[in-house]
């Protein structure tokens, strides 16, 4: 198993980026419940058959689809030792709780955070999120509110994003209780960022109709195009209007690694909570979301709740307190600070900023094409890794949109899309280490003849109708 996955890895280039699953596959997954063993090694080869063809492809140098990281080879066999230990890092006196602490610790200093910070391995920023969230609005309400529930004084909370804000703070909002009506959503400047002016101007007029403003999330990489709001500009804001400020810096953050995009993530150390993920730019395999909070005492107080069961003691297996199931939802935890753990020092932290910096190189070097080339247009700034454009033609919403579909059923590559001011762009969001200036001449080609096929061929024919190898 391990050479077939060394194997995966080393020659993942000469595979698809990813192919549809053939009926015959899907059906497979329709079988009934075994209730009698099978050889170990007949269910490996039906893994290498059924499931390891049709995977998701964010390990293949040409997906740029959505905001994927590639994953690497130590933090794999990381997850094989992870597993072998089976250890529930609920809590408890024991190493993989210390290898967690440790990453809180690093994280914390990486950030600028004080020691007295606090945080947490969760699945992905969208729990990162609402983690902050709740602790931000447990820290306004006052610590009462987890008995008493919103409903008894709600003191009519709200929170302030950009327009290009990440979807799951409109969720964390809705799952905390206080309706995601409560997320105002506040315009974006010609580069995409936040427009502190008429985030002002929200506020104000919000205290004048009786709300209490108490959250701005600043977004550290939008998901769209990479955009950075300036994070001290809301600082500022956040310390006048005494408000939490929690950054979403799901795979920006770590842009902190990369010399020349450090600069522009000045005032992430102010923040009162930072969420991210180290598996997309960190290239740690999924999942690996984190989730940091400046004052670790506020983080308990959110989510610490006495049981018989949890009872602390000085000495033995249940010493160590505070415990992650104090810092929130979850009670068992894996360890997937190994993975991180491993990824970080066999790597080392020097050659995981150069990665990140290479992308965005990846990225200009996309957007010199696209200026080079008259069907082309870009859409929007390229600000990091992530290049928004389109094929130019009549009918282009549909006509990208299609373009998009075959690039991806092609194998070549795997771009996604997104609307740019209600346009729809083809987005290729470069975060893989694997990916190379081979990738993204193969992403201009395939676009550029597909995209003329497709035009040729709406002239005479229905659009639906055409079917390119
Ligand atoms: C990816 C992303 C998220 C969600 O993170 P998950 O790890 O998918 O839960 C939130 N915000 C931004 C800006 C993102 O790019």
């Amino acid at each position: 198993m391990l050479d077939d996955m060394f194997d995966y890895l080393e020659r993942i280039g000469e595979r698809p980026a990813w192919q549809p699953m053939p009926d015959a596959v899907r059906a497979s997954f329709r079988e009934r419940l075994p209730m009698a063993p099978a050889e170990l090694s007949s269910v490996h080869d039906e893994f290498l058959a059924n499931i390891l063809p049709y995977s998701n492809g964010n390990v293949h140098p040409g997906f740029m689809g959505w905001v994927h990281g590639g994953g690497n080879a130590a933090g794999m066999l990381a997850e094989m030792l992870a597993a072998g230990l089976n250890a529930n890092l609920a809590g408890r006196d024991h190493a993989p709780i210390e290898v967690e602490r440790q990453m809180v610790r690093w994280m914390g200093e990486l950030f600028g955070f004080p020691a007295t910070a606090s945080g947490l391995f969760v699945t992905g920023t969208s729990m990162a999120n609402l983690i902050a969230i709740l602790v931000a609005r447990d820290a306004a309400l006052g610590f009462d509110v987890r008995r008493s529930g919103v409903a008894v004084n709600s003191k009519r909370l709200t929170a302030y994003a950009s327009m290009a804000a990440h979807g799951s703070l409109r969720r964390a909002l809705d799952f905390c209780g206080l309706g995601s009506d409560a997320l105002r959503l506040v315009p974006v400047d010609s580069q995409h960022r936040i427009n502190l002016a008429a985030l002002r101007h929200t506020i104000e007029s919000d205290r004048r109709a009786g709300y209490s403003p108490f959250l701005l999330v600043g977004t550290a990489g939008t998901v769209d195009t990479g955009a950075i709001d300036d994070l001290d500009g809301l600082a500022l804001i956040a310390n006048e209007e005494r408000m939490w400020l929690h950054v979403d810096g799901a795979y920006g953050a770590l842009g902190i690694l990369a010399p020349e995009i450090a600069p522009r993530l000045a005032g992430i150390e102010a923040a009162d909570s930072l969420a991210f993920d180290f598996h997309k730019w960190g290239q740690v395999p999924y999942d690996a979301g984190f989730v940091l909070v400046r004052d670790g005492e506020l983080h308990r107080k959110a989510f610490a709740s006495p049981a018989a069961y949890l009872e602390r003691e000085a000495r033995g297996l249940a010493a160590g307190s505070v415990w992650p199931c104090d810092l929130g939802p979850d009670q068992s935890r894996g360890f997937r600070a190994l993975k991180t753990w491993f990824t970080l020092k066999v790597y080392g932290l020097q050659a995981l900023g150069r990665t990140i910096a290479r992308t965005c190189e990846l990225a200009r070097y996309l957007e010199q094409h696209i200026a080079a080339t008259e069907e082309l247009e870009l859409l929007a700034p390229v600000s990091l890794n992530i290049v928004c454009f389109r094929f130019r033609c009549p009918d282009a919403d549909r006509v990208n949109a299609r373009i998009v579909v075959h690039l991806q059923e092609s194998g070549v590559c795997a771009p996604s899309t997104t609307r740019i001011d209600g346009e729809l762009a083809i987005r290729a969001a470069i975060t893989n280490h694997r990916t190379s200036g081979a990738n993204i001449d193969a992403l201009v080609d395939a676009t550029l003849s597909i995209g003329r096929a497709l035009t040729a061929a709406a002239e005479d024919l229905e659009l639906e109708a055409v079917y390119l190898d």
